[in-house]
């Protein structure tokens, strides 16, 4: 019985796989020499927006004429060492086994025959040793498939294999019908297409930290189109805030930051799903609405709002966004360096402990309830300039990096991530460091775990 009769649009899993090891994995997979190559997969696991996500976290390559037994033609076996190694250690991490092999094909790929019938020999017996998912991943260059064995006795095929890179890429079995855009979106699918449009409508992303750049960013995801926005921030208006917010007037003073964002949101999109949390970042559940979105902005500039982005980032394989304005003025009230600063946090790819942007004393401060964290700091804390033209640059560029991203349409897969100094015209692009061993960003730590880390 072949995938017992489901339609793999319906199927609610999904792969999501970092770039780096999508990189490796393609290298490996792809080769000039035109025959088909083999590796494993071990991933975490973590509910999303449409279903079930399997997280990829350790690549197992197959060596070729090592990890194969000999002499085989047309399927080609992987040695049972290999696989006996490798299931023991998707047992013993409790992650999910995925058998990885190439086909030659562009836009379509699906199990021959062959490999159907050595799944219904191989993966049960596999299921019962790891007590895990087990499953395969069939590729081409553009199209990913997947036949899964649930620990239940169930079986599933997979709607979608997910890379968060510069570009997201979602390739899917076989070319997924599109619908033509509403009237309203006309002059946004000529540049995106139909699909890329649609790609937006089905994304929750969330903004976390309705200020200055969070208010602007909301404007701008709800026009794009963006389906569900997530809504972050625990802070009333003050009357210094209105020449920041969109659309804010004096009858919004100590007004919920979420209030205004939820009403800007629906005015630019009546469409748009909202959910909306009034707590900080680091709130048990801001931190459980983050880790089920497609995307994250981080527009609040607190250490525990960066720390728990940038760790959802990595752990549940979240692409994000950070935008900021820096406005340095001394003692002197001299002012320095202005800039706007835009990083990319790419999952599995430099976090941000790795390069030096979290302070962990003020994280630690960050993390006391609010009342002890006002006693504790030295000094009150001087407000710092803001202005809505600087934010806007910040809010501007990082949602164009994401509708880039999300229709493809950037010119490479890089990081795109910078600095940018209004007050000379320069700027900088940026490249972030990476600890091979760290234990937010690397496998030595919560990459990829979901909700098992
Ligand atoms: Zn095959
Ligand atoms: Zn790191």
């Amino acid at each position: 019985m072949v995938h017992q009769g489901v339609n793999p649009r319906a199927s609610g899993w999904s792969v999501t796989a970092p770039p780096r090891l999508w990189a490796d994995l393609q290298q490996h997979l792809f080769q000039d020499d035109r025959d088909e190559h083999g590796a494993v997969i071990l991933a975490g696991q973590a509910d999303g927006p449409r279903g079930h996500r399997l997280l990829a976290r350790e690549l197992l390559i197959a060596e070729d004429n090592v990890d194969y037994v000999a002499g085989t033609i047309g399927y080609r076996a992987l040695r049972p060492e290999f696989v006996r190694d490798a299931a023991l250690r998707a047992r013993a991490e409790q992650l999910a086994y995925l058998a990885v092999h190439s086909h030659f094909g562009t836009t379509s790929v699906s199990f021959s025959p062959i490999d159907l019938a050595s799944h219904e020999r191989g993966y049960p017996a596999l299921r019962k040793i790891t007590k895990q998912i087990v499953g395969g991943l069939v590729f081409t260059p553009r199209a990913g498939a997947g036949d899964l064995w649930l620990p239940d006795g169930t079986r599933d095929t997979l709607a979608e294999v997910v890379i968060p890179g510069g570009n997201l890429l979602r390739l899917a079995p076989s070319p997924v019908p599109v619908e033509a855009s509403d009237a309203r979106h006309d002059r946004q699918a000529r540049l995106f297409g139909d699909r890329g449009q649609q790609a937006f409508t089905r994304m929750r992303v969330a903004v976390v930290g309705l200020g200055g750049v969070g208010s602007i960013v909301t404007e701008l995801l709800a026009r794009l189109g963006v389906g569900h926005l997530v809504l972050i921030d625990a802070d009333t208006i003050d009357e210094t805030n209105l020449p920041r917010l969109i659309a804010a007037d004096l009858d919004d003073v100590d007004a919920r930051k979420t209030e205004l964002a939820v009403r800007n949101a629906r005015r630019a999109n009546p469409g748009t799903k909202l959910t909306v949390i009034n707590e900080e970042a680091q709130h048990p559940d801001a931190r459980q609405a983050i880790a089920t979105c497609d995307w994250i902005f981080l527009a609040a500039d607190t250490n525990a709002a960066r720390h728990w982005v940038d760790r959802t980032v990595h752990q549940y394989l979240i692409p994000a966004t950070q935008a900021g304005v820096k406005i340095p003025v001394d003692e002197a009230g001299v002012i320095g360096r202005i800039h706007v600063a835009i990083r990319q946090l790419i999952p599995g790819s430099g976090c941000m402990w790795c390069n030096g942007l979290i302070n962990p004393t003020e994280l630690a401060l960050d993390m006391l309830p609010s009342h002890v964290r006002q006693q504790a700091r030295y000094v009150d804390d001087i407000p710092a300039p803001s202005v809505i033209a600087l934010n806007s640059l910040a809010a501007s560029e990082a949602v164009n990096h994401f509708m880039l991203a999300v229709t493809n349409l950037h010119t490479d897969s890089g990081e795109h991530s910078l600095l940018r100094f209004p007050r000379s015209g320069r700027q900088i692009c940026q490249q972030s460091r990476r600890d091979p061993t760290c234990g937010t960003c690397s496998d030595h730590g919560v990459l990829a775990r979901g909700t098992a880390a």
